[in-house]
């Protein structure tokens, strides 16, 4: 059977075939520039497919999740230009009457990496996956549910204690300036230093200021949700920043609760190449595919 994944982010759509194991076919990236093109796009390269059972849909945001909102589908009101309030579910029915599964990108992602621990036998039950780059946002998987029902978690406007250093910096959040995203997120390097993340080296005080209050988050979502894994993903991430989050981590949670190696507590994605997104679609495509189906039954 053939699954497709759109994996909607703010710089790029990836769209992507895959079978019931969540082995990937065939994949394309296509730039978000307009809702007209960009899902236009979309459209053509899955009209190249046929017999596509199920789609998973995971979009950046915020978007409608609420099935029984007249809403539901859209991304309502987003800051990314162009994109407020458009019906990317409805665009994507028009075209194939399959099922469809709609949530965040961070979710999909937070929803890969569940389903792949079970692929391995090791399973995590409960996990949190922070993305942190162009913004920052959590999806949250408890026993293979995703948290939220009047709307999803925005995790990445979290509001956190300043480094010692950084109190200066206004922060890049077009809402709140300093809140997480404004203080962590990939434009905070721009900002901070004029250069982009990648060019600063790691000892430069930005990156221990940005993993000051990434490990805040991840306190914070350890009291609320008490999860097996933190996992940190995107542009920001890698393995010389997670131990510097570690660190912050160790210090401010002071020993609170008993956890017993962070090296594997806070860790980045298993799936590679940022494909947790595209495997938990393939995954939660099937998922909708069968619940559909049994209903029609
Ligand atoms: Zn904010």
């Amino acid at each position: 059977m053939l699954f497709g994944s759109i994996e909607a982010g703010g710089t790029k759509f990836v769209c992507a075939i895959g079978d019931e194991n969540y082995n990937i076919k065939d994949s394309i990236h296509i730039p978000t520039t307009t809702p007209e093109e960009t899902l236009g796009k979309c459209v053509e390269y899955f009209q190249k497919f046929i017999d596509i059972k199920a789609i998973g849909i995971a979009s950046f945001g915020p978007i409608e999740v609420r099935v029984d909102n007249p809403k539901y589908g859209y991304i309502t009101d987003t800051p990314k230009k162009h994109w407020s309030n458009t019906n990317f579910l409805g665009t994507m029915k028009k075209y194939f009457d399959i099922p469809m599964y709609w949530t965040t990108d961070v979710n999909g992602s937070a929803y890969g990496e569940y389903i792949t621990s079970i692929k391995n036998h090791k399973p995590i039950h409960s996990l949190v996956y922070y993305t942190i780059g162009t913004g920052v946002g959590a999806g949250i998987v408890d026993n293979g549910h995703f948290l939220g029902y009047v709307g999803h978690p925005e995790a990445g406007h979290v509001r956190l204690k300043r480094a010692k250093g950084d109190e200066d910096f206004k922060g890049v959040c077009p809402y709140h300036g300093d809140c997480l995203e404004g203080l962590a997120s990939g434009p905070t390097f721009n900002a901070r230093t004029g250069k982009n993340g990648k060019d600063v080296p790691l000892t430069d005080p930005s990156w221990d200021y940005v993993a000051y209050y990434v490990a805040q988050a991840v306190v914070q979502a350890t009291l609320f949700v008490r999860p097996e894994r933190i996992i940190l993903g995107g542009g920001v991430v890698s393995e010389p920043f997670l131990d510097m989050v570690r660190k912050h981590f160790k210090k401010i949670f002071n020993n609170y609760l008993a956890i017993d190696d962070l090296n594997e507590y806070i860790q980045m994605p298993q799936v590679p190449h940022n494909g947790s997104a595209t495997v938990g679609n393939f995954s939660l495509a099937l998922k909708q595919y069968y619940k559909e189906n049994i209903v029609k039954i």
